[in-house]
């Protein structure tokens, strides 16, 4: 669960302060918007063994957090790739088939 976390606030890190430019810290919007992203990981009945959120049947987030979390990740996820492998292979939002081979190749 932590490493969900932690992988969340780097990715919406990442994505504030491109987008908004307040540079350590996440402006307002962001700060919300990461905490409601933890609660929702607090709280996911699946725990490690959870789909890819973009798969999960359950749809936890809010329609407008969705869409908020959707564009973070989508700015943020290619780019994980190189700084946070590891990180970034467990949480992608593209397809889960695809990246669980480049989890076996390496
Ligand atoms: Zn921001």
């Amino acid at each position: 669960m932590d490493r969900e976390i932690k992988t969340v606030r780097i990715m919406i890190g990442m994505y504030c302060r491109s987008r908004h430019g307040r540079g350590k810290a996440l402006c307002e919007d962001c700060r919300s918007l990461c905490s409601y992203a933890e609660k929702r990981i607090e709280k996911c009945p699946f725990g490690e063994s959870k789909p890819v959120c973009s798969k999960c049947p359950i749809h936890c987030y809010k329609p407008e957090m969705r869409k908020r979390i959707g564009e973070v990740m989508r700015f943020a996820g290619p780019k994980m790739i190189f700084r946070h492998p590891v990180m970034a292979l467990r949480h992608l939002i593209t397809q889960r088939g695809s990246i669980e081979e480049q989890g076996r190749e390496s």
